[in-house]
């Protein structure tokens, strides 16, 4: 069994972003900015916002956290990001979610510059990435395609199954895979016989936020697990939403909770930045 070591990959992808980002302060001036917008006081998002924050302080990257009270309207945070967008020095633009209940997301997320949605949850970007054209990927799957990259796992002709249909999860993920060639099936809550497509699947990546729900009789032997689920037991301790320690002799390749794919979501997003930014450069000097 291969762990799938999350942890590392997500240094020497937070490296290769530090390089480039010198080189483009260096070369042509420009250094990219990311504008994190947090509202209210969950310490989730509070948390995840100061990780975002210190990971763009050790690339280079400018970072500026708004935190907003939970009592902003809708109209004062869509202000703001008109703002954002107008910003020259700001190359991304990401709102922690989930929002306050008065607040409507779709509109939120539709009032950032699409090219400056490092997020990918535009859905302008979300539509290029259904068609496989380039736009900045959700970072979360992005970094579990960068993991199968790495390790060389083939995905074309694979039967995969996603477990989750999430949109920030879910479904980008279930369409890098299409675009990758893998034969796809997505499950969710309703799905009748989730076994049955598990035990089906080369590759199976849950992403369902159900602690330990994806157990070694529901996978063929020499399956590759991604697990996705990062989840709080009230021992405090992190756990996934697959049983690692039921499923890894298993498993030709799988990834632990913690330190599989979480790690690798702020290493996407730092990427997606320097992609805003080169963008830039190039609209400057176009
Ligand atoms: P979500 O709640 O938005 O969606 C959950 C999905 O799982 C839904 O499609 C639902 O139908 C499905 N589901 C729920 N129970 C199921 C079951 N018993 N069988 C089959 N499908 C089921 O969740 P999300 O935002 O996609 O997050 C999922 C998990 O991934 C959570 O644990 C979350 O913390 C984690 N997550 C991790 C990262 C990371 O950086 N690693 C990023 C985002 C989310």
């Amino acid at each position: 069994m291969t762990l799938l070591d999350g942890k590392a990959l997500s240094n020497k992808v937070k490296e290769e972003v530090k390089v480039e980002v010198a080189q483009l302060i260096e070369e042509k001036k420009i250094t990219p900015g990311l504008a994190v917008i947090l509202v209210g006081n969950d310490a989730a998002s509070a948390t995840y916002v100061g990780s975002k924050a210190k990971a763009c302080k050790a690339a280079g990257i400018y970072s500026v956290v708004h935190e907003m009270p939970d009592s902003i309207t809708q109209n004062e945070l869509l202000d703001i990001i008109a703002r954002m967008n107008e910003n020259p020095a700001l190359d991304g633009i990401l709102v922690q979610l989930p929002l306050p209940k008065h607040i409507d997301t779709t509109v939120v997320l539709e009032a950032i510059d699409p090219l400056k949605d490092v997020d990918g949850f535009h859905p302008y970007n979300v539509g290029r990435l259904v068609s496989n054209l380039d736009t900045f990927l959700p970072a979360t799957p992005f970094g579990v395609m960068r993991m199968f990259e790495e390790y060389g796992i083939e995905l074309s002709g694979k039967n995969v199954c996603v477990i989750g249909s999430s949109d920030i999860v879910g479904k980008p993920m279930a369409s890098l895979l299409t675009n990758a060639k893998a034969t796809v099936t997505v499950c969710n809550s309703r799905t009748k016989d989730l076994k049955a497509h598990t035990t089906a699947a080369d590759v199976v990546v849950v992403a369902v936020g159900v602690p330990h729900l994806l157990k070694a009789d529901m996978l063929k032997e020499n399956a590759i697990v991604i697990d996705v689920g990062i989840n709080r037991l009230d021992t405090g301790k992190l756990t996934g939403d697959a049983d690692f320690e039921d499923c890894k002799d298993k498993c030709s390749h799988i990834t632990p909770v913690p330190g599989g794919v979480g790690p690798m979501t702020i290493a996407m997003l730092l990427k997606n930045t320097l992609k805003a930014a080169k963008l830039r450069e190039k609209r400057e000097h176009n």
